[in-house]
């Protein structure tokens, strides 16, 4: 059965057809680093984590490639405020950017190569670039594109050069040929990162990096290219100018980009997520909220739930009072592997929830409709306390990185104002009133502790609790 995905190169969904096979070579846009990540970028990477855990599922060997942006006019910028180095600041927000991605659950890329350290390969290119006239220096120094040259430009986003020209705003460089062109390297200022060239002192521009880099591990053509929406104009479609300009090559069969992501205001009010808004979320930020309702630990794994629950492609509305009914479909799930212990054994793909979440995430990775399957497979695990289906719910929630925490610790949840040694005390008092038929009390017991936010499950092995969300002020 072969995977069928969409490309944003063709418009269409088709067979996943890998260049060497049983392998796939992947390479996804990773993150300037001069400041902290947002939970768009935490819905890229949840999406792509999912995108390459399926194909190692699928039986891939998957070399996945994530670069790191460390040189650029925002860090330089961000460095001269702060009055460090831009090396200290790139190493700060990368090592917190690793950090959040952790913290999300998602697996380390198998690279993860820092732009800095591939200076002498974006030179190569650019070089190739100029002997192929698709390259030329300006009056300024800079070296730039000759987008003109190029006849495959504006494939990838569906844009007529033509159109282009017209939108275009004024240039900053106005001894570039043609507005349009886009600057390879950028010669030098003083005080700012620089390194030597045949065209003199300077830094790359933004998009050569990721033409070296994907060179560097993946070849000249490789599977599949991903990253978020923002970047398949302009910078995606310069990556494939820079690297088909140079290599006369397809740069990348595939290419897979996620949907936009908007942000529920408190006024109720759809916007898109912008610091001027004053309706930014940061991944650490979106973290500690999410603790803070579902409890210490918890947050995270809400979080990436709720960002894996649409469609990688689709657009998605985030807020924090969204993650709500992400938090209670989730206990739903452990609830079911609390309730009855999964077996020891191999997950069996036969079994006919296994192959309904197959068929989903098979079909362009369909997170939503391959969670379905996981929540019927929760009913029967309760209805038939079967150990052999809980195996099932919980080794393909390790599939998508859910579901694989202590189901007590997440179903008790936030403990914030609760006396966990008071709730079991008022247990065991509960289970000598019933013991005494004296079921008033028992009920009277139960009562109090729902007050508290505090519901109690009878098992077969006794009585635990699991927090409910009350509502609080300013709370829904
Ligand atoms: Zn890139």
């Amino acid at each position: 059965m072969a995977i069928e995905l969409y490309s944003t190169l063709t418009r269409q969904k088709a067979a996943f057809k890998p260049l060497t096979e049983n392998e796939v070579k992947m390479y996804v846009c990773g993150v300037t680093v001069y400041d902290y990540t947002h939970i768009g970028h935490g819905r890229t990477f949840i999406s792509f984590d999912i995108i390459r855990r399926w194909l190692e599922a699928r039986g891939y060997k998957v070399t996945f490639v994530r670069n790191i942006t460390d040189v650029d006019d925002k860090i330089i910028r961000r460095a001269a405020e702060r009055k460090v180095t831009c090396d200290e600041l790139t190493a700060e927000f990368g090592k917190a950017m690793q950090d959040d991605m952790v913290a999300l659950g998602c697996l380390p890329p198998t690279h993860e190569p820092r732009a800095t350290h591939f200076i002498p390969q974006m030179l190569n290119i650019i070089e190739r670039l100029q002997a192929n006239g698709l390259a030329y220096q300006t009056e300024s120094g800079d070296v730039a594109y000759n987008v003109r040259g190029f006849q495959g430009y504006g494939k990838l986003s569906g844009k007529d050069i033509d159109d282009l020209r017209s939108g275009e705003r004024v240039a900053a460089d106005q001894t570039k040929r043609d507005p349009l062109d886009f600057v390879l390297w950028k010669s030098a200022k003083p005080g700012e990162p620089q390194w030597d060239s045949k065209w003199g002192s300077g830094r790359p521009g933004w998009h050569i990096e990721c033409s070296a880099m994907s060179c560097h591990y993946l070849g000249e053509t490789f599977d599949i290219h991903g990253g978020g929406p923002d970047l398949i104009f302009p910078h995606h479609e310069n990556e494939i100018a820079q690297s088909e300009g140079a290599h006369g090559k397809t740069f990348a069969n595939y290419w897979m980009h996620t949907g936009p992501l908007r942000v529920m205001n408190k006024d109720g009010k759809e916007e898109k997520m912008s610091k001027s808004l004053g309706n930014f979320w940061t991944v650490r930020d979106a973290i500690a909220e999410t603790d803070e309702k579902f409890g210490k630990g918890n947050g995270a794994q809400v979080l990436r739930f709720f960002l894996m629950r649409t469609q990688y492609r689709s657009p998605i509305l985030f807020g924090p009072d969204l993650v709500v009914d992400a938090y209670q479909s989730l206990k739903r799930l452990y609830g079911a592997i609390a309730a009855v212990t999964p077996d020891d054994e191999a997950l069996d793909w036969n079994e006919e929830h296994a192959q309904a979440f197959a068929r989903a995430m098979d079909d362009d990775f369909n997170v939503p409709l391959a969670v379905a399957s996981l929540f019927e497979l929760a009913n029967k695990v309760q209805a038939q306390k079967s150990p052999a289906l809980a195996r099932q719910l919980k080794k393909l929630g390790a599939i998508l990185n859910i579901l694989q925490g202590d189901p007590q610790a997440f179903l008790k949840g936030s403990t914030d104002g609760l006396d966990e040694a008071a709730i079991e005390a008022a247990i065991a008092a509960r289970k000598e009133a019933k013991k005494a038929r004296d079921f008033a009390k028992a009920d009277a017991i139960r009562d109090e502790l729902a007050k508290m936010g505090v519901m109690l499950v009878d098992t077969p092995q006794g009585t635990t609790w699991q927090r409910v969300l009350v509502s609080r002020e300013g709370q829904n």
